[in-house]
């Protein structure tokens, strides 16, 4: 029965028996049987009913109270007659529901309200649904107040927690979607609307399709459906496709709603952004395998690629080789132009590098100056040598960094998979060794790996570890070679060559350490060592033998980087040793111009100033520029033993060695040609106008003592 019919049913019965008494009272003729009879069918009645019926006087006495009343209150019925409701409830209550009576009575009408009664020794109110009616007496005054309270607690309840739920729902951080099982939307949320970018009006009774993102395979979605229709729930990552087009991820739980039969009927899906999070574990992955300057893959994903290109490689049938690439004095660039200009460097290498292999090949950068190449699907020799020299000859086009043009090259090693070996850390083992016999090689070449490589390399392990001491012991010397002026056949000046007088290997030559020495950072101290030490000789013979003998000394490239020890720093000792400056000539590389170093002009400039004269060695096997030498004010030009080792009237380099001579001639500079072994290459030169000459024809690099005997006889 609902409260209203209860309400309906009590008036009418109250009706009838105010009538009935009224009638009593006014004709007392009634029979007291019938009388009886109504009222126990009247207390029948409300003593059944599912609400509590009670009836208080004007001031609140109770007169009357039905059987759910008093079992509400654990107390008989002659207990709450005459009471009021203070006796029952609590203050606040007892208060709120006076208000409400108050209320009726003022009013005279029947009045609707939910009641929160809290009961003494109960844990929370109970709300009610109230319905107070006036009862009038005859001239109409409100005598007593009949109430039915019907306990409506559940409803409340249940419609308190859907409120909350919606609210829930509604300001959940999480997206919410309801779908039907045919994947209509049904129902969505202000954090899904964020999200996806689609309001609730744009986005249900869509299919749930319209957000996916294509990011996933089509298995993705076959498995998702599956556990969804088989166990009810998919939790996962999962990529949407927002309505502005972009992606955006969401870790997504999907769970399904069966009907009594068994089968889907709604599908709620919760998901949260995490967007950021996979772009941050993006990030993170990208800086952990890729080489941020020049954006190739680093050692750690090279060396994944290759061991995948390992694992592979039985089933393809198919041999690979790996290259290792070093750029030639990086360090000098860096340190002379600034980091920034040698990350630039770098950045262009990289560039040139991915250009000049086919996409199927892989690089990286294992740091610094070091490049790493993959050619897959070959082992041909022929095929990977015209590979490499296509690398080193993109990468020897000058740079342009800046306002200046700049040179540079590479040297590389190459091994090859299987033939020499077959795991990543022997494979880049072989290759670092034979990049490192390029080098050896005098740089800008390439070099296949060889067992005798391995020998090479431990060799300069052990080399290196005793340079120190040997400087430090005095196991240096100098050694002179005579230059021979070729018009007069006469010896007039010589070069000072360093010796190494190994305690054990003997004579340690300098191109197996002089690298070295630079590498680990001794070749300044030998460098200063070496100058006095030939400076000192120049000075003592002068004096010995009345000469103007003049000598000349190699100056490695990285000496120009020790700006306080070199340049004026010799002019000084030169001074102190009372020796003109045309006492010395220093000899340098091209490389050394062409790596633009501000302070090599100056101090080039510096020796000039001071007397000092300065050569070009090894010239034609650099990036050599006649005209570029303009700028430095340089006097002397040695032309490669290269050059002069072929020479006969017929060939080639006859006639670039003239052509050399000539155009040198012109820019007022004198050419010493170098490495001369034979009669018949001294009268080439001597008929092309050359200066002067330097060989094993003339004379070996010579002892103090039979250097005297040789000069002075
Ligand atoms: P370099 O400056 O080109 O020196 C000439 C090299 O050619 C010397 O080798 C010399 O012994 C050799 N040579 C001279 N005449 C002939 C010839 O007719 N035939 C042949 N096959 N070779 C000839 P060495 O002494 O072994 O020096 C090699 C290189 O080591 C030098 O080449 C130079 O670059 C470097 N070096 C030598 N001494 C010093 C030094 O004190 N400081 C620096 N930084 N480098 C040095
Ligand atoms: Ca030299
Ligand atoms: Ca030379």
């Amino acid at each position: 029965m609902t409260p209203e019919v209860e309400i309906a049913l009590l008036r009418k019965l109250l009706l009838q028996t105010t009538k009935a008494y009224d009638t009593q009272i006014a004709q007392v003729a009634v029979s007291e049987q019938a009388l009886r009879a109504n009222e126990q069918q009247l207390s029948l009645v409300l003593d059944n009913i599912n609400a509590c019926v009670y009836i208080k006087d004007k001031d609140g006495h109770y007169t009357y109270a039905n059987q759910a009343l008093c079992e509400l209150w654990k107390v008989s019925l002659d207990d709450i007659i005459g009471k009021t409701d203070d006796y029952f409830l609590d203050e606040k209550t007892t208060q709120s529901v006076r208000i409400n009576d108050r209320y009726v009575q003022a009013t005279e009408r029947v009045f609707q309200t939910e009641e929160k009664i809290q009961v003494h020794n109960e844990p929370i109110p109970r709300t009610y649904l109230s319905s107070k009616i006036p009862l009038q007496n005859e001239d109409g005054d409100v005598f007593a107040i009949l109430g039915v309270s019907t306990d409506i607690s559940d409803r409340a309840r249940t419609e308190n927690e859907l409120n909350l739920a919606a609210m829930v729902f509604q300001n959940s951080g999480e997206a919410i979607l309801v779908a039907d099982a045919d994947n209509k939307i049904l129902t969505v949320n202000q954090a899904f609307e964020h999200i996806s970018g689609y309001s609730s009006e744009e986005i249900v009774g869509e299919n749930t399709s319209i957000m996916r993102s294509h990011l996933h395979e089509t298995d993705f979605f076959t498995d998702m459906w599956n556990a969804l229709n088989d166990k009810g729930e998919w939790r996962g990552e999962l990529w949407n496709r927002h309505k502005d087009g972009s992606h955006y991820a969401v870790l997504a739980t999907i769970t399904t709603i069966f009907d009594k039969q068994g089968k889907p009927e709604k599908r709620v899906a919760l998901y949260s952004d995490i967007t950021e999070k996979k772009n941050n574990d993006q990030l993170i992955w990208r800086q952990a395998n890729y080489c941020s300057l020049t954006g190739l893959p680093n050692r750690n994903l090279f060396s994944e690629l290759l061991n995948k290109q390992i694992e592979n490689s039985p089933r393809s049938d198919q041999g690979f080789a790996l290259l290792f690439l070093d750029l030639d004095r990086f360090k000098e660039v860096n340190d002379s132009l600034g980091h920034h200009m040698g990350d630039k460097l770098l950045q262009i290498v990289a560039e040139r590098l991915s250009a000049a292999i086919r996409t199927s090949d892989s690089i990286g950068r294992f740091g610094g100056d070091e490049f790493v190449i993959l050619l897959s699907g070959t082992t041909n020799q022929t095929d990977i040598s015209r590979i490499a020299t296509n690398i080193i000859d993109s990468i020897s086009q000058p740079i342009t960094l800046g306002d200046n043009e700049f040179f540079t090259s590479i040297s590389i090693g190459i091994t090859l998979y299987p033939d020499n070996a077959v795991t990543v850390s022997d494979l880049l083992k072989n290759a670092d060794q034979a990049m490192y016999a390029a080098k050896q090689n005098g740089r800008n070449c390439f070099s296949f790996f060889s067992n005798s490589m391995q020998n090479d390399f431990n060799y300069r392990i052990q080399l290196a570890n005793e340079l120190r001491t040997a400087y430090q012991r005095e196991q240096f010397y100098f050694v002179y070679q005579p230059i021979i002026n070729l018009k007069t056949g006469k010896a007039v000046k010589a070069e000072a060559l360093i010796r190494w007088n190994h305690p054990v290997r003997g004579l340690v030559p300098p191109n197996d350490f002089i690298s070295t020495a630079e590498d680990i950072g001794l070749i300044n101290e030998l460098g200063n060592w070496g100058f006095e030490t030939v400076a000192r000789q120049v000075k003592l013979w002068r004096e010995m033998y009345d000469t103007e003998l003049q000598v000349s000394i190699n100056k490695s490239p990285l000496q120009f980087r020790q700006e306080d020890l070199c340049g004026l720093a010799w002019v000084e000792l030169l001074k102190e040793l009372d020796l003109p400056g045309d006492a010395v000539v220093i000899e340098i590389t091209e490389s050394t111009l062409l790596n633009l170093h501000s302070s090599v002009s100056k101090m080039l400039f510096d020796y000039r100033d001071n007397g000092i004269q300065v050569a070009i060695d090894d010239f034609g096997t650099g990036y050599s520029s006649l005209s570029y030498l303009q700028q430095f004010d340089i006097d002397y030009l040695k032309i490669d033993r290269a050059f002069i080792k072929n020479l006969s009237p017929e060939n080639t380099d006859m006639a670039l060695v003239e052509a050399i001579i000539v155009m040198a001639h012109k820019l007022g500079l004198k050419v010493i040609a170098e490495g001369v072994e034979t009669k018949e290459q001294a009268d080439i030169l001597r008929k092309a106008n050359c200066d002067l000459a330097q060989g094993y024809y003339f004379a070996r690099p010579l002892t103090t003592d039979d250097f005297e005997t040789f000069m002075f006889g």
